[in-house]
This record gives structure tokens, sequence and C-alpha cells, in this order.
């Protein structure tokens, strides 16, 4: 078990790029919940959350201030499994 490094992804506020996000291999393999919504910041700044699947893919970035109402990121989650 070990570390691991997320894909570089843009944000969704200023289109900066959001990299060098390492998280817990563990926080993914042993969750409940897939996606898994990750805490992180933009290279200027804003908060962000991402949403990383099993194979430690971020699948989608909000602005963490759009995330409160956690219904809707939920539904957003299905909306893309759906897809697959
Ligand atoms: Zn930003």
């Amino acid at each position: 078990m070990g570390k691991m490094t997320l894909n570089t992804v843009p944000c969704p506020e200023c289109k900066g790029s959001i990299e060098g996000i390492v998280i817990e291999e563990d926080s993914i393999t042993n969750a409940k919940r897939i996606p898994v919504l990750v805490p992180a910041k933009c290279s200027n700044g804003h908060n962000v959350i991402l949403f990383v699947d099993r194979k430690f893919t971020v699948r989608d970035v909000e602005t963490a201030g759009t995330v409160v109402d956690e219904d809707g990121s939920v539904n957003k989650a299905m909306k893309w499994m759906d897809g697959f």
C-alpha cells in the first residue's frame, strides 16, 4: 500500500491546473462509496472537490462551494456512472 498522485485536471473557476494531489491508496480501495470526494486546491488557491473513481482517476471537479448540497453531488455521481 502507498500513495497515489492524481491526474492533473483544470480548475472549474479559473482553468488553472490542479496537479500533484497525493492521496492514500487506502482512501480509495477501502472507500464505501465511489466516487471518493477529495478536497484540493488549484494553483490559484481555489478550493475544489475532486471526484475520484476506483482507478484513481479524477472523474469530475467542482468548486468546493457548489458541493454543499450532498444530494446534488450524489446525483451527479450517478449520472456519470450511468455512462458505463
Ligand atoms: Zn482556480
